[in-house]
């Protein structure tokens, strides 16, 4: 089988040079372990960081050694009590065909239940993300307007959909194209939404939420941070989950100017890693996949097909070219 490794660092935006495909032998399960075949992997911005030197709040990867990221895939040969062949798991061996794994490492899902990509989207770690970032970071109350960045990405587009459903007065995103735009207000029911690249950030949340935003979903910072601490009304709150428009930045760039009105609004701006929220797993999931069965929730993926294209992905990613969650297709179960 195919394993994809970290062959350099990049510097800045990573190339498909950054990473290495090495044929391997298929690795023997121990005693207690299972075998596995990949069937779809997740390629997340996150990865971004891990490909960096010293530690954030997961260790880098290694030089040398294969990537690491969620992934379903196929119980083949099963030493383990309790996983018998042809069982689904979820585990975080991705970007290989094979992998042997700890049970502890490998939880169980549902085929039947929802087909497998939405164990690593909707009613998996983006979801939770979305989730968790609205009810317990930004306190999201009914009435609230809320603004969402990387709208029409896998946590963007599942926040905006559950901030509406519950209860928000307005929701208000931002993407990075025309078609991507369309899709948030026509399709999957954002109340307002503008290209960022069309002109400056704050006007165009101005225009978009004439009345301000109480919440603030960030995927992004930078210029789209400064524009919502501007539009934030008093006692906002910002959920700070990511800020992509950084990750492939050389140098750290100069923050909002615009932090003096932390303190004149009184707003709150709290970052959040998913993982910590984990008291929150059967409310999410009980609430989310009832959404999901009445057909309140859309979904859209990109799936690019073949491991040996995950790093292309990945790239694809971090420039915008999927609409929902990225996935790479490995093989059919
Ligand atoms: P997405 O599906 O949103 O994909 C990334 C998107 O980012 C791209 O599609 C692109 O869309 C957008 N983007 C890229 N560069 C820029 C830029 N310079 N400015 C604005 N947008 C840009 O990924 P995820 O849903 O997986 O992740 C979204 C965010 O959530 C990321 O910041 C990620 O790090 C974070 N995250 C945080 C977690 C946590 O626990 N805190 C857990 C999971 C994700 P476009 O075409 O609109 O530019």
């Amino acid at each position: 089988g195919l394993e994809i490794r970290l062959a350099s660092r990049p510097k800045g935006w990573p190339t498909t040079d950054n990473f290495d495909l090495v044929e391997v032998d298929v690795p023997e399960p121990g005693d207690g372990q299972v075998l596995v075949r990949n069937v779809v992997m997740s390629v997340d911005p996150y990865m971004r960081g891990r490909m960096n030197a010293g530690r954030s709040y997961v260790p880098p990867f290694e030089v040398g050694r294969a990537l690491e990221g969620g992934a379903v895939g196929q119980v083949v040969t099963s030493n383990a009590d309790g996983l018998k062949a042809g069982d689904f798991v979820l585990h975080n061996a991705g970007w290989r065909d094979y992998a042997v794994l700890d049970p502890k490492h490998a939880t169980t899902v549902d085929a039947d239940l929802a087909p497998l990509n939405a164990y690593l989207y909707v009613l998996g770690m983006p979801g939770m993300t979305a989730y968790a970032g609205l009810v317990d970071v930004a306190e999201q109350k009914e009435g609230d307007a809320v603004f969402i960045s990387g709208a029409a990405g896998a946590v963007g587009s599942l926040a905006g959909q559950i901030a509406k459903l519950r209860g928000a007065s307005r929701v208000i995103g931002s993407a990075g194209s025309a078609e991507k735009v369309r899709l948030l207000t026509e399709e999957i029911g954002f109340d307002a939404a503008f290209n960022y690249k069309d002109g400056p950030v704050a006007d165009q949340l101005k225009a978009a939420a004439p009345d301000g935003i109480d919440v603030y979903f960030d995927n992004v910072g930078g210029e789209h941070l400064e524009a919502a601490i501007g539009a934030l009304n008093d006692f906002g709150r910002v959920a700070e989950c990511g800020m992509i428009s950084q990750y492939n930045n050389a140098e750290p760039e100069p923050g909002p100017r615009n932090m003096f009105m932390l303190v004149t609004k009184r707003l709150r701006l709290q970052g959040f890693i998913v993982g910590d929220h984990a008291h929150l797993k059967d409310q999410f999931f009980r609430e989310v996949s009832g959404w999901l069965r009445e057909g309140r929730i859309h979904y859209r993926e990109t799936v690019v097909d073949g491991l040996r294209n995950a790093p292309e992905a990945f790239l694809g990613l971090l420039r915008g070219e999927n609409t929902g969650k990225m996935l790479v297709k490995i093989a059919d179960p």
